[in-house]
């Protein structure tokens, strides 16, 4: 079973180490820098000997270079954007398998947020590493891709089982809830999250992990019913000065 450690750096980001018990093997997903994911590892008495990575965004490669200096750690990228990804060995798209040790993801193309995005779904230990395409409450800007990439990108992920247990990039949760009561007043189930959220958010607690099942219910850009619902709510958040 894949175990995953969460480590918050700058303001919002998070990095994830996955470790597999039975190899030893660990990854570090989306490592936007290096000291403090390098610390964590060491602290667990782990040694880092893969990156993943989920789009070319200095805050998911930003720390490439310093933990293959210290660990000689391979380097898996999203072969769409290969070229931007500092030390990539292997590039790799839809339906492509990454072992970590015994533990096993497939890749699935979410391209939108960015040209050639990926994410990671360990879907035997039911973890999925989305990057920066789903959000607790929210998806990802169109920095490149169209609202019919990030309609068929969360379709993809959404297609996943309820329990996944969704690691995230970044801690936009409450920003994003902000948002979402203002699409869906009336969802029962979302103003029962959007309490929950701030409750932990007082509490310095992350809400990252969620589920699919969470997004499913109270989502607002998983919910959109067509591709011009999705753009038209897409562009309102973007737009919202919450
Ligand atoms: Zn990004
Ligand atoms: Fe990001």
């Amino acid at each position: 079973m894949l175990e995953v450690v969460q480590i918050p750096v700058l303001s919002d980001n998070y990095v994830y180490l996955a470790h597999d018990a039975a190899s030893g093997e660990t990854a570090v997903i989306d490592p936007a820098v290096a000291d403090p994911v390098l610390a964590a590892a060491r602290a667990r008495g782990w040694t880092i000997t893969q990156i993943l990575n989920t789009h070319w965004h200095p805050d998911h490669v930003g720390g490439n270079a310093g933990i293959v200096a210290a660990t000689g750690a391979r380097v898996t990228g999203p072969k769409g954007e290969a070229e931007r990804i500092p030390y990539i060995d292997r590039a790799v798209g839809e339906g492509d398998r990454v072992s970590v040790g015994t533990s096993v993801a497939r890749v699935i193309d979410v391209a939108a947020h960015t040209a050639g995005h990926i994410a990671f779904a360990f879907e035997a230990d039911g973890v999925l590493f989305p990057g920066d395409t789903l959000f607790a409450l929210g998806c990802g800007r169109l920095f490149e891709g169209t609202p019919a990439d990030m309609f068929a990108a969360l379709g993809k992920l959404m297609a996943l089982p309820d329990a996944t247990r969704v690691y995230c990039a970044h801690e936009y949760t409450q920003a994003n809830a902000r948002f979402a009561v203002t699409v869906e007043p009336g969802n029962a189930a979302l103003a029962a999250r959007v309490i929950a959220i701030a409750s932990a958010r007082a509490q310095g607690l992350p809400t990252v992990p969620f589920t699919i099942g969470d997004e499913r219910a109270t989502n607002p850009f998983t919910r959109a019913a067509s591709i011009v619902e999705l753009g038209e709510r897409r562009a309102a958040k973007d737009g919202f000065r919450g």
